[in-house]
């Protein structure tokens, strides 16, 4: 493969209209509203699609504050790719379960009026072996391609192998859909981080931001790692795990939707690739040596590609908690406010049903069954 000029950032901004890149950064707006119903903090997919949620719930007054301008944290960075039933076997079923029903929300929230999210459909082949847990416990939906037949729908994969199949899966353009979903919520301020929370008893009283202070009804924090504030410790174990990505040109091969581990199809023609889990890799920075490695992959196991330029790459960190899990709970002690945080590798996939999870709470006061494992409880007692 060639790679003349590479760009060192995500594609995902280059694929969006100037209105929609406009809505991710609109800055203070004129009347900041200081006593919203619900302060959503942090404008990444977690905290749009909560967002969006508690606006479509009848939860009140919805203000979203974000630190610098929307999706500048994981959220876009991402791959995009919401396959639910790539988890099945090998994800506890209550991430599988919130995966499919957050891909079913995902797929309303596209068909709403004001232009969808730009969601697309995907089919999903993952080349063999598979692994142990997928193998011992496959989806309903699965499909058992034998090497022939998958050298049909991928011509001159090398060597060619056996696959499952998983149709209707999604994509997004995850800029895209924060966009989209932004353009939802009432009031949207960028370049406004949340600095310090005021308690009294069990509830937030006020939430500090350079812009001034906020007195909300109900809180939620959706930061990515769990929130640093001054007044609130939540002493919740996390870390954050690099990957990276890579996009070629549009290339002269059609591969049918998603071909694990190799690629996936943009809607132009370019594929998209990686999505390394570089531990120990602490820095930010984009490692030429990594991105490297996936295309010669992709160049092996696609001989046909290996002259096609590479037009960017680029990578980002998913936040995690110790057992990679994300939490979804009332933050404990307090009475209303709530964090979702470590998405790890399926914030993108799970954002719309946490989105209605925290929604649901929120405006019923009972926590929904569906995410009670994926509380606090005692998840990380063993390392306070
Ligand atoms: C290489 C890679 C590929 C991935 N591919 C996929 C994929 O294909 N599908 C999928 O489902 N997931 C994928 N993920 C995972 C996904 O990116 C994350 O799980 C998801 O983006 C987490 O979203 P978030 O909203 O929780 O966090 P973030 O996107 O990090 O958003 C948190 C936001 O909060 C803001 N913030 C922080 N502190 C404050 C504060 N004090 N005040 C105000 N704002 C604050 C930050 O600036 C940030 O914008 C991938 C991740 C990586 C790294």
């Amino acid at each position: 493969m060639r790679s003349a000029t590479v760009h060192d950032r995500a594609i995902w901004p280059d694929q969006l209209e100037p209105r929609e890149l406009a809505q991710l950064d609109p800055g203070l707006p004129e009347q900041l509203v200081r006593r919203p119903d619900v302060l959503i903090v942090g404008g990444g997919i977690l905290g749009v699609a909560t967002a969006v949620a508690c606006r479509d719930a009848g939860a009140g007054s919805v203000l979203l504050i974000e630190a610098s301008r929307l999706g500048a944290g994981a959220t876009g960075g991402a791959a995009g790719l919401l396959v639910p039933e790539a988890h099945q076997g090998i994800d506890p079923r209550v991430l599988v379960e919130l995966g499919r029903a957050s891909l079913a929300r995902g797929r309303e929230l596209d068909a709403a009026a004001g232009g969808g999210v730009g969601f697309r459909e995907l089919d999903w082949l993952s080349l063999a072996p598979q692994p142990e847990g997928f193998l011992a416990d496959p989806p309903p939906a699965a499909e058992w391609l034998d090497a022939g037949q998958v050298a049909r729908l991928v011509p001159g994969l090398t060597p060619a192998a056996p696959a499952v199949r998983i149709r209707h899966q999604g994509r997004v353009n995850p800029l895209r859909a924060l966009s989209r979903l932004a353009a939802r919520i009432s009031q949207v301020a960028t370049g406004c981080a949340a600095t310090a929370v005021r308690v009294r008893g069990d509830r937030v009283l006020a939430v500090s931001t350079p812009a001034g202070v906020i007195a909300p009804g109900a809180v939620v924090f959706a930061t990515g790692l769990p929130p640093q504030l001054d007044g609130l410790d939540l002493g919740l174990p996390a870390g954050s795990v690099k990957g990276h990505l890579i996009v070629t040109e549009p290339v002269p091969v059609t591969l049918p939707g998603m071909v694990m581990p190799l690629a996936t199809q943009l809607e132009d023609g370019r594929l998209l690739a990686g999505g390394t889990l570089d531990t120990g890799d602490e820095t930010g920075q984009v490692r030429a040596n990594v991105t490297d490695r996936i295309r010669a992959e992709l160049a092996v196991a696609l001989p046909a590609l290996a002259q096609v330029r590479l037009t960017h790459r680029w990578c980002c960190r998913r936040p995690c908690h110790p057992d990679l899990l994300p939490v979804i709970d009332r933050v404990p002690g307090l009475g209303n406010a709530w964090v979702t945080s470590g998405h790890y590798r399926t914030g993108i996939l799970m954002g719309p049903a946490t989105g209605s999870a925290l929604a649901g709470w929120i405006t019923s006061g009972q926590q929904p069954a569906q995410i009670e494992p994926l509380a606090i409880g005692s998840r990380f007692a063993a390392r306070h």
